[in-house]
């Protein structure tokens, strides 16, 4: 068998499922009550979420994040508040629908001082509560000179506690988002590429994501010769040529979550060491992918990875992680890194993505999102891992 292939001669089927919008009424209220209990468990009196990856994933919508605050204030225990400027209270009305019923919006006026009235949903007994990871420093600050002497922390590990585990309705999300790569894959890499600038050739790949279903296309890494050495290159004004490894890294968002694959392509007939190098990746990601399981620590897929890529002299030219989680955020946990000794659990969803990279010369990756099951790990991406031959 070939240790790589023609493109062109491939035909992948990807199905795109319909994107469901909006995650059902029930869905958020299970969330807000999780959100509870974590805060609880954390010793936190509430936690305040303003407009995020987090609001969205308890609320099911994301409104713009703006100078004016708004903030969700779920306590510990009692009813979930939302404080918003009053402009946006139509907004949140249609977003929430029936879980208007059990979220109390408070809209505030241009006069008012919205910091004042999280204050006061803030129990008088309060000793430390929780805020969103990326709250603005300017909210962040008023808020704790408001709330002294509460004690703020970051909100982050309650929420990755209930985020990192994926719902069906999350799974089938990323599926879509998944299918949409391929296929942008797959055509970016049937068209000739050589004589075109890495900037043409990632814009092209923005169109292709967007026209394979995604509602946003985010980031087309198009890393040639020895830009191809550089994980997250900017692609540039570089003109691909005859003889270069190509690193294609794309991704986008599709129902608020998210793609991200990478495959390998080189222009001509590749030299031997750079099949070579492709193929000791190949196995490592493919030994990486096949340790995925309940129970397994995520540094022992980072590790099965790695001790590959070692044993062929490489260990040196792997400079990062071998993945991320990926959900509502591109990263977000678990991370798949050597101390990392969480076990994986059905339904955590991450990227495997072992790369090897030669200064001045080239590089390659590959990578796919892949989802734990009861079963092993399951590949939301899949097209061709080989060496793909491009003009
Ligand atoms: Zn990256
Ligand atoms: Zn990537
Ligand atoms: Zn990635």
């Amino acid at each position: 068998m070939a240790r790589w292939f023609e493109s062109g001669t491939l035909s992948v089927m990807t199905l795109v499922p319909a994107a469901t919008t909006a995650f059902a009424a029930s869905v958020l209220r299970s969330r807000l009550a999780a959100a509870a209990v974590e805060a609880e468990r954390r010793g936190l009196d509430a936690l305040l979420i303003t407009p995020s990856p987090d609001f969205a994933y308890l609320l099911g919508y994301r409104p713009p994040a703006l100078e004016r605050l708004t903030c969700l204030v779920v306590p510990a225990s009692g009813v979930p508040r939302l404080v918003l400027p009053r402009l946006e209270a139509p907004l949140a009305a249609h977003q929430l629908g029936e879980l208007a019923d059990e979220v109390e919006v408070i809209a505030w006026d241009e006069v008012d001082d919205p910091f004042q009235l999280v204050h006061a949903l803030i129990e008088t007994d309060a000793a430390r509560v929780g805020v969103q990871d990326q709250m603005w420093a300017r909210f962040v600050l008023r808020l704790r000179a408001v709330l002294d002497p509460v004690e703020l922390v970051a909100a982050g590990p309650a929420m990755a506690a209930m985020r990192r585990v994926k719902g069906p309705d999350e799974i089938e999300r990323l599926r879509a988002a998944g299918a949409a790569a391929d296929q942008a894959m797959l055509e970016i890499t049937r068209e000739r590429l050589s004589g075109r600038t890495e900037a043409e050739v990632s814009r092209r790949v923005l169109e292709l994501l967007l026209e394979a279903g995604h509602d946003t296309a985010e980031f087309a890494i198009v890393a040639s010769g020895p830009n191809a050495a550089s994980p997250h290159h900017e692609a540039g004004g570089r003109v691909i040529e005859a003889g270069d490894a190509i690193v294609l890294d794309i991704g986008g968002t599709l129902a608020g979550y998210w793609s991200d694959t990478t495959r390998t392509a080189f222009v001509g007939e590749p030299p031997a060491d750079f099949v070579a190098l492709h193929e000791v990746l190949r196995e490592a990601q493919e030994a990486a992918c096949a340790a995925v399981g309940p129970g397994v620590a995520a540094a022992e897929v980072d590790r099965a990875a790695r001790s590959i890529i070692e044993e062929a002299g490489y260990g040196e030219r792997f400079i990062h992680r071998t993945g991320h989680g990926v959900g509502l955020e591109l990263h977000e946990e678990p991370y798949v890194v050597a101390g990392n000794a969480e076990p994986l659990e059905p339904g955590h969803a991450f990227s495997v993505e072992p790369g090897i990279y030669l200064p001045g010369r080239w590089g390659a990756r590959i990578e796919d999102i892949v989802v734990c099951t009861p079963d092993g790990g399951e590949r939301l991406n899949g097209t061709d891992r080989r060496l793909h031959i491009v003009e």
